[in-house]
Protein backbone atom coordinates (compact mmCIF):
# COMPACT_ATOMS: atom_id res chain seq x y z
CA UNK A 1 0.00 0.00 0.00
CA UNK A 2 1.42 3.45 -0.73
CA UNK A 3 1.38 5.54 2.29
CA UNK A 4 -0.66 8.87 2.20
CA UNK A 5 1.07 11.73 1.23
CA UNK A 6 -0.03 14.65 3.54
CA UNK A 7 1.49 17.98 5.02
CA UNK A 8 1.41 15.87 8.28
CA UNK A 9 4.28 13.15 6.99
CA UNK A 10 6.78 16.47 6.67
CA UNK A 11 6.57 17.05 10.45
CA UNK A 12 7.51 12.82 10.66
CA UNK A 13 9.77 12.35 8.03
CA UNK A 14 11.88 15.70 7.00
CA UNK A 15 14.83 16.59 8.88
CA UNK A 16 13.11 20.02 10.93
CA UNK A 17 14.86 22.18 9.81
CA UNK A 18 12.05 24.28 7.64
CA UNK A 19 8.40 25.23 8.39
CA UNK A 20 6.83 25.01 4.67
CA UNK A 21 3.49 26.46 4.69
CA UNK A 22 0.27 24.26 5.55
CA UNK A 23 -0.33 23.47 1.52
CA UNK A 24 1.30 21.10 -1.11
CA UNK A 25 1.78 22.75 -4.42
CA UNK A 26 1.28 19.95 -7.58
CA UNK A 27 1.42 21.13 -10.37
CA UNK A 28 2.81 24.81 -11.58
CA UNK A 29 1.84 26.57 -15.10
CA UNK A 30 3.57 30.04 -15.40
CA UNK A 31 2.66 32.35 -12.19
CA UNK A 32 0.19 29.66 -11.11
CA UNK A 33 0.14 27.09 -9.04
CA UNK A 34 -2.57 24.05 -7.89
CA UNK A 35 -2.27 22.03 -4.56
CA UNK A 36 -3.78 18.72 -3.51
CA UNK A 37 -7.18 19.77 -3.35
CA UNK A 38 -6.95 21.95 -6.46
CA UNK A 39 -7.00 25.14 -4.98
CA UNK A 40 -5.06 27.70 -7.56
CA UNK A 41 -2.57 30.53 -6.06
CA UNK A 42 -0.51 33.26 -7.58
CA UNK A 43 2.92 32.80 -7.47
CA UNK A 44 4.98 35.74 -6.37
CA UNK A 45 7.63 34.30 -4.63
CA UNK A 46 8.85 32.40 -7.33
CA UNK A 47 11.01 29.60 -5.72
CA UNK A 48 13.06 32.24 -4.35
CA UNK A 49 13.66 34.02 -7.20
CA UNK A 50 14.43 30.62 -9.34
CA UNK A 51 11.53 30.16 -11.59
CA UNK A 52 12.42 33.29 -13.43
CA UNK A 53 10.14 31.82 -16.66
CA UNK A 54 7.89 30.67 -14.36
CA UNK A 55 6.48 26.96 -13.79
CA UNK A 56 7.05 24.80 -16.79
CA UNK A 57 7.73 26.87 -19.67
CA UNK A 58 7.42 25.07 -22.70
CA UNK A 59 11.35 25.89 -24.06
CA UNK A 60 12.36 24.62 -20.92
CA UNK A 61 10.34 21.47 -21.07
CA UNK A 62 11.63 20.96 -24.59
CA UNK A 63 15.03 21.71 -23.73
CA UNK A 64 14.72 18.86 -20.69
CA UNK A 65 12.57 16.24 -22.82
CA UNK A 66 15.12 16.59 -25.44
CA UNK A 67 18.19 16.22 -23.41
CA UNK A 68 16.72 13.43 -21.37
CA UNK A 69 16.89 11.13 -24.73
CA UNK A 70 20.33 11.92 -25.18
CA UNK A 71 22.29 11.96 -22.17
CA UNK A 72 22.30 12.61 -18.77
CA UNK A 73 25.08 12.49 -17.00
CA UNK A 74 28.87 11.49 -17.44
CA UNK A 75 30.85 13.64 -14.17
CA UNK A 76 33.87 15.65 -15.57
CA UNK A 77 35.90 13.05 -16.36
CA UNK A 78 34.49 13.72 -19.52
CA UNK A 79 32.70 17.12 -20.97
CA UNK A 80 29.85 17.49 -22.66
CA UNK A 81 28.36 19.59 -25.53
CA UNK A 82 25.61 20.94 -23.17
CA UNK A 83 28.00 22.45 -20.31
CA UNK A 84 30.20 23.58 -23.37
CA UNK A 85 27.53 25.73 -25.10
CA UNK A 86 26.23 27.54 -21.70
CA UNK A 87 29.32 28.29 -20.80
CA UNK A 88 30.17 29.73 -24.04
CA UNK A 89 27.03 32.36 -23.58
CA UNK A 90 28.19 33.37 -20.35
CA UNK A 91 31.42 34.10 -21.11
CA UNK A 92 30.01 35.78 -24.61
CA UNK A 93 27.51 38.21 -22.47
CA UNK A 94 30.06 39.01 -19.73
CA UNK A 95 33.56 39.77 -18.41
CA UNK A 96 34.48 36.60 -17.89
CA UNK A 97 36.25 33.92 -19.74
CA UNK A 98 36.34 30.89 -17.45
CA UNK A 99 33.17 28.98 -15.80
CA UNK A 100 33.22 26.88 -13.12
CA UNK A 101 29.75 24.48 -13.34
CA UNK A 102 28.04 23.13 -9.60
CA UNK A 103 24.73 22.60 -8.53
CA UNK A 104 23.94 25.28 -6.13
CA UNK A 105 24.26 28.70 -5.12
CA UNK A 106 26.58 27.69 -2.11
CA UNK A 107 28.56 25.63 -4.13
CA UNK A 108 29.66 27.95 -6.49
CA UNK A 109 30.46 30.69 -3.71
CA UNK A 110 32.51 28.17 -1.78
CA UNK A 111 34.44 27.46 -5.37
CA UNK A 112 34.80 31.36 -5.54
CA UNK A 113 36.16 32.06 -2.04
CA UNK A 114 38.49 28.96 -2.60
CA UNK A 115 40.10 30.29 -5.73
CA UNK A 116 40.33 33.70 -4.25
CA UNK A 117 42.46 32.05 -1.53
CA UNK A 118 43.80 30.09 -3.55
CA UNK A 119 45.15 32.82 -5.96
CA UNK A 120 46.41 34.83 -3.36
CA UNK A 121 48.58 32.14 -1.94
CA UNK A 122 49.95 31.42 -4.92
CA UNK A 123 50.29 34.60 -6.68
CA UNK A 124 51.41 36.65 -3.76
CA UNK A 125 51.92 34.98 -0.02
CA UNK A 126 50.73 32.19 2.01
CA UNK A 127 49.48 34.65 4.05
CA UNK A 128 47.42 36.63 1.80
CA UNK A 129 44.04 35.25 3.62
CA UNK A 130 41.66 37.56 4.84
CA UNK A 131 38.51 37.87 3.28
CA UNK A 132 36.18 41.15 3.84
CA UNK A 133 32.64 40.53 3.89
CA UNK A 134 29.10 42.27 5.12
CA UNK A 135 26.71 41.87 7.99
CA UNK A 136 23.55 40.89 6.36
CA UNK A 137 25.03 39.16 3.66
CA UNK A 138 23.84 35.61 2.33
CA UNK A 139 26.26 33.38 0.40
CA UNK A 140 24.48 29.53 1.29
CA UNK A 141 24.75 27.44 3.96
CA UNK A 142 27.86 25.18 3.53
CA UNK A 143 30.48 26.11 6.60
CA UNK A 144 32.70 28.28 4.67
CA UNK A 145 29.46 30.22 2.90
CA UNK A 146 28.27 30.65 6.00
CA UNK A 147 30.65 31.44 7.72
CA UNK A 148 31.26 34.81 5.12
CA UNK A 149 27.92 35.56 5.50
CA UNK A 150 27.10 37.92 7.77
CA UNK A 151 24.24 36.50 9.64
CA UNK A 152 25.39 34.50 12.87
CA UNK A 153 22.08 32.77 13.54
CA UNK A 154 23.12 30.56 10.37
CA UNK A 155 27.06 30.09 11.17
CA UNK A 156 26.70 30.12 14.98
CA UNK A 157 26.56 26.34 17.02
CA UNK A 158 28.37 24.07 14.86
CA UNK A 159 31.95 24.69 16.11
CA UNK A 160 35.11 26.21 15.27
CA UNK A 161 34.64 28.31 12.03
CA UNK A 162 37.05 29.04 8.68
CA UNK A 163 39.28 31.88 10.18
CA UNK A 164 40.15 35.33 9.03
CA UNK A 165 36.92 36.31 7.61
CA UNK A 166 35.90 40.06 8.84
CA UNK A 167 32.13 41.46 8.80
CA UNK A 168 31.75 45.27 8.34
CA UNK A 169 28.51 47.09 7.93
CA UNK A 170 27.46 47.21 3.87
CA UNK A 171 27.79 50.27 1.85
CA UNK A 172 30.25 52.03 4.59
CA UNK A 173 33.66 52.56 2.18
CA UNK A 174 35.00 53.96 5.58
CA UNK A 175 34.44 50.54 7.37
CA UNK A 176 36.24 48.54 4.51
CA UNK A 177 39.06 50.56 4.48
CA UNK A 178 39.64 50.72 8.35
CA UNK A 179 40.26 46.92 7.82
CA UNK A 180 41.95 46.63 4.33
CA UNK A 181 45.64 45.94 3.96
CA UNK A 182 47.77 43.52 2.12
CA UNK A 183 46.89 40.49 3.50
CA UNK A 184 43.17 41.21 2.10
CA UNK A 185 42.52 38.45 -0.54
CA UNK A 186 39.07 39.35 -1.15
CA UNK A 187 36.12 41.54 -0.45
CA UNK A 188 32.71 39.81 -1.02
CA UNK A 189 29.58 41.12 -1.48
CA UNK A 190 25.89 40.99 -2.82
CA UNK A 191 25.11 44.13 -5.22
CA UNK A 192 21.23 43.76 -3.73
CA UNK A 193 21.79 42.19 -0.49
CA UNK A 194 18.87 38.89 -1.03
CA UNK A 195 17.96 37.49 2.20
CA UNK A 196 19.40 40.40 4.13
CA UNK A 197 16.41 42.62 3.43
CA UNK A 198 17.35 43.59 -0.01
CA UNK A 199 19.64 46.87 0.49
CA UNK A 200 21.21 47.70 -3.44
CA UNK A 201 24.61 48.81 -3.14
CA UNK A 202 25.78 52.13 -3.94
CA UNK A 203 27.44 53.30 -6.67
CA UNK A 204 29.39 55.14 -4.73
CA UNK A 205 30.62 51.86 -2.07
CA UNK A 206 30.95 49.27 -5.38
CA UNK A 207 33.42 51.99 -7.08
CA UNK A 208 34.95 52.28 -3.99
CA UNK A 209 35.47 48.91 -2.60
CA UNK A 210 37.10 47.96 -6.83
CA UNK A 211 39.45 50.59 -6.10
CA UNK A 212 40.59 49.46 -2.78
CA UNK A 213 40.72 45.97 -4.21
CA UNK A 214 43.18 46.98 -6.67
CA UNK A 215 45.25 49.05 -4.51
CA UNK A 216 45.75 46.16 -2.22
CA UNK A 217 45.42 43.26 -4.84
CA UNK A 218 42.87 42.13 -3.22
CA UNK A 219 40.00 39.97 -5.88
CA UNK A 220 36.25 41.73 -5.91
CA UNK A 221 33.72 38.89 -5.69
CA UNK A 222 29.98 39.47 -6.47
CA UNK A 223 27.57 37.37 -5.25
CA UNK A 224 24.93 37.53 -8.05
CA UNK A 225 23.18 34.24 -6.96
CA UNK A 226 19.73 35.76 -6.38
CA UNK A 227 20.22 39.33 -8.27
CA UNK A 228 21.60 37.88 -11.58
CA UNK A 229 19.82 36.45 -14.66
CA UNK A 230 17.65 39.25 -15.54
CA UNK A 231 16.30 40.29 -11.89
CA UNK A 232 17.63 43.53 -11.72
CA UNK A 233 16.48 44.62 -14.73
CA UNK A 234 19.88 43.60 -16.84
CA UNK A 235 21.78 40.14 -17.69
CA UNK A 236 23.87 40.65 -14.35
CA UNK A 237 23.68 43.63 -11.68
CA UNK A 238 26.82 44.44 -12.09
CA UNK A 239 26.25 45.38 -15.95
CA UNK A 240 24.24 48.24 -14.03
CA UNK A 241 27.31 49.75 -11.71
CA UNK A 242 30.13 50.20 -14.57
CA UNK A 243 32.15 48.26 -12.06
CA UNK A 244 33.60 44.91 -13.18
CA UNK A 245 34.19 41.94 -10.30
CA UNK A 246 36.74 39.44 -10.89
CA UNK A 247 34.70 36.69 -9.98
CA UNK A 248 30.58 36.34 -9.93
CA UNK A 249 28.51 33.47 -8.83
CA UNK A 250 25.27 32.70 -10.42
CA UNK A 251 22.48 30.33 -9.73
CA UNK A 252 18.79 30.23 -8.69
CA UNK A 253 17.41 31.21 -11.91
CA UNK A 254 20.63 30.09 -14.31
CA UNK A 255 18.55 26.64 -14.38
CA UNK A 256 14.94 28.29 -14.26
CA UNK A 257 13.80 25.36 -11.44
CA UNK A 258 16.63 22.98 -12.75
CA UNK A 259 19.64 23.39 -10.47
CA UNK A 260 22.46 24.60 -11.38
CA UNK A 261 25.31 27.51 -10.70
CA UNK A 262 28.38 28.36 -12.17
CA UNK A 263 31.14 30.50 -10.98
CA UNK A 264 32.81 33.11 -13.67
CA UNK A 265 36.12 34.58 -13.78
CA UNK A 266 38.93 35.60 -15.85
CA UNK A 267 41.88 33.82 -17.56
CA UNK A 268 44.19 35.39 -15.03
CA UNK A 269 42.99 33.91 -12.03
CA UNK A 270 41.88 30.85 -13.68
CA UNK A 271 45.70 30.16 -14.66
CA UNK A 272 46.57 29.41 -10.99
CA UNK A 273 43.94 26.31 -10.91
CA UNK A 274 45.13 23.04 -12.69
CA UNK A 275 43.40 19.58 -12.83
CA UNK A 276 42.71 18.41 -9.18
CA UNK A 277 42.60 21.45 -6.76
CA UNK A 278 38.95 21.38 -7.12
CA UNK A 279 35.88 19.42 -8.17
CA UNK A 280 32.24 18.31 -8.46
CA UNK A 281 30.91 14.75 -9.60
CA UNK A 282 27.63 16.90 -10.85
CA UNK A 283 28.74 20.31 -11.73
CA UNK A 284 28.29 20.84 -15.89
CA UNK A 285 25.23 17.71 -15.61
CA UNK A 286 24.16 17.28 -19.57
CA UNK A 287 20.52 18.35 -18.20
CA UNK A 288 21.20 20.90 -16.22
CA UNK A 289 23.05 22.68 -18.65
CA UNK A 290 20.84 21.84 -21.38
CA UNK A 291 17.90 23.69 -19.77
CA UNK A 292 20.44 26.43 -18.13
CA UNK A 293 21.17 27.13 -22.27
CA UNK A 294 17.47 27.58 -23.07
CA UNK A 295 16.50 29.41 -19.96
CA UNK A 296 20.06 31.43 -20.79
CA UNK A 297 18.23 32.63 -24.37
CA UNK A 298 15.04 33.22 -23.25
CA UNK A 299 15.77 35.66 -20.70
CA UNK A 300 18.75 37.26 -22.28
CA UNK A 301 16.38 39.11 -24.56
CA UNK A 302 15.76 42.64 -24.47
CA UNK A 303 11.60 41.46 -24.37
CA UNK A 304 12.33 40.03 -20.71
CA UNK A 305 15.26 41.63 -19.50
CA UNK A 306 13.46 45.84 -20.42
CA UNK A 307 9.75 44.00 -19.06
CA UNK A 308 11.39 43.94 -15.92
CA UNK A 309 10.93 47.53 -14.75
CA UNK A 310 7.96 47.57 -16.19
CA UNK A 311 6.04 44.56 -14.09
CA UNK A 312 8.06 46.27 -11.18
CA UNK A 313 6.02 49.40 -11.66
CA UNK A 314 3.08 47.52 -11.82
CA UNK A 315 4.01 45.89 -8.74
CA UNK A 316 5.08 48.78 -6.93
CA UNK A 317 1.00 50.65 -8.24
CA UNK A 318 -0.04 47.63 -6.65
CA UNK A 319 1.25 47.82 -3.03
CA UNK A 320 1.10 51.48 -3.12
CA UNK A 321 -2.94 51.09 -3.68
CA UNK A 322 -2.82 48.49 -1.03
CA UNK A 323 -0.82 50.73 1.11
CA UNK A 324 -3.61 53.68 0.80
CA UNK A 325 -6.12 51.76 2.34
CA UNK A 326 -4.01 49.91 5.72
CA UNK A 327 -0.92 52.50 5.91
CA UNK A 328 1.86 48.53 6.27
CA UNK A 329 4.54 50.07 4.37
CA UNK A 330 7.26 51.85 5.23
CA UNK A 331 9.36 51.76 1.67
CA UNK A 332 10.62 50.04 -1.52
CA UNK A 333 13.45 48.06 -1.90
CA UNK A 334 15.52 45.87 -3.86
CA UNK A 335 15.93 46.92 -7.94
CA UNK A 336 13.54 45.30 -10.65
CA UNK A 337 11.75 42.01 -9.93
CA UNK A 338 13.94 41.40 -6.42
CA UNK A 339 11.19 43.80 -4.86
CA UNK A 340 10.97 44.27 -1.15
CA UNK A 341 8.37 46.00 0.55
CA UNK A 342 9.52 47.20 4.28
CA UNK A 343 6.68 47.11 7.29
CA UNK A 344 6.01 50.05 9.17
CA UNK A 345 7.52 49.73 12.53
CA UNK A 346 4.26 48.81 14.15
CA UNK A 347 4.53 45.56 11.90
CA UNK A 348 7.88 44.95 11.99
CA UNK A 349 8.94 41.14 12.89
CA UNK A 350 6.21 40.33 11.80
CA UNK A 351 6.95 39.44 7.68
CA UNK A 352 6.16 35.95 8.76
CA UNK A 353 2.80 36.35 9.55
CA UNK A 354 2.20 38.66 6.36
CA UNK A 355 3.28 35.75 4.74
CA UNK A 356 1.34 32.94 6.06
CA UNK A 357 -1.96 34.57 5.80
CA UNK A 358 -1.09 35.41 2.27
CA UNK A 359 -0.44 31.67 1.77
CA UNK A 360 -4.14 30.85 3.23
CA UNK A 361 -5.48 33.80 0.50
CA UNK A 362 -3.85 31.95 -1.61
CA UNK A 363 -1.02 34.30 -2.99
CA UNK A 364 2.71 32.83 -2.47
CA UNK A 365 4.94 35.12 -1.20
CA UNK A 366 7.98 35.84 0.67
CA UNK A 367 10.00 37.59 3.05
CA UNK A 368 13.57 39.07 3.59
CA UNK A 369 13.95 39.52 7.09
CA UNK A 370 11.82 39.77 9.80
CA UNK A 371 10.63 43.40 8.74
CA UNK A 372 10.38 43.18 5.07
CA UNK A 373 7.95 41.15 2.73
CA UNK A 374 10.14 40.05 -0.47
CA UNK A 375 8.94 39.65 -4.23
CA UNK A 376 10.25 37.29 -6.64
CA UNK A 377 8.25 36.51 -9.30
CA UNK A 378 8.47 35.25 -12.91
CA UNK A 379 10.22 37.89 -15.08
CA UNK A 380 7.28 37.13 -17.29
CA UNK A 381 4.49 37.08 -15.10
CA UNK A 382 1.44 39.08 -17.04
CA UNK A 383 0.12 42.16 -15.64
CA UNK A 384 -3.56 39.99 -14.96
CA UNK A 385 -1.32 38.04 -13.03
CA UNK A 386 -0.27 40.60 -11.03
CA UNK A 387 -3.14 42.44 -10.01
CA UNK A 388 -4.80 39.03 -9.68
CA UNK A 389 -1.93 38.29 -6.93
CA UNK A 390 -2.34 41.52 -5.53
CA UNK A 391 -6.37 41.60 -4.55
CA UNK A 392 -5.64 38.43 -2.41
CA UNK A 393 -2.76 39.95 -1.10
CA UNK A 394 -5.05 42.84 -0.19
CA UNK A 395 -6.93 40.41 1.82
CA UNK A 396 -4.54 38.94 3.46
CA UNK A 397 -2.83 42.52 4.73
CA UNK A 398 -6.51 43.13 5.97
CA UNK A 399 -6.80 40.11 7.77
CA UNK A 400 -3.25 40.79 9.75
CA UNK A 401 -3.85 44.26 10.42
CA UNK A 402 -7.39 43.58 12.17
CA UNK A 403 -6.07 40.19 13.90
C1 LIG B 1 20.20 31.59 -2.33
C2 LIG B 1 21.51 32.25 -2.20
C3 LIG B 1 22.70 31.52 -2.01
C4 LIG B 1 22.71 30.04 -1.75
O1 LIG B 1 22.24 29.31 -2.83
P1 LIG B 1 21.83 27.77 -2.60
O2 LIG B 1 21.45 27.31 -3.98
O3 LIG B 1 20.71 27.75 -1.62
O4 LIG B 1 23.03 27.08 -2.08
C5 LIG B 1 23.89 32.21 -2.01
N1 LIG B 1 23.93 33.53 -2.18
C6 LIG B 1 22.82 34.27 -2.37
C7 LIG B 1 22.93 35.75 -2.59
C8 LIG B 1 21.57 33.67 -2.37
O5 LIG B 1 20.46 34.39 -2.52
Amino acid sequence: MQPEITRELFDKVILPVYSPAKFIPVKGKGSRVWDQDGNEYIDFAGGIAVNALGHCHPRLINALHQQSEQLWHVSNVFTNEPALRLAKKIIDNTFADRVFFANSGAEANEAAFKLARYYAAEKYSPYKTKIIAFYQSFHGRTFFTVSVGGQAKYSDGFGPKPADIIHVPFNDLNAVKAVMDDHTCAVVLEPVQGEGGLTSATPEFLKGVRALCDQYNALLVFDEVQCGMGRTGSLYTYQQYDVVPDILTSAKALGGGFPISAMLTTNEIASVMHPGVHGTTYGGNPLACAVGCEAFDIINTPEVIQGVEKRRAIFIEQLESINDKFKVFREYRGKGLLLGAELQPKFHSKAREFLNVASECKVMILNAGPNVLRFTPSLIISEDEIKEGMNRLSTAVEKVVNS
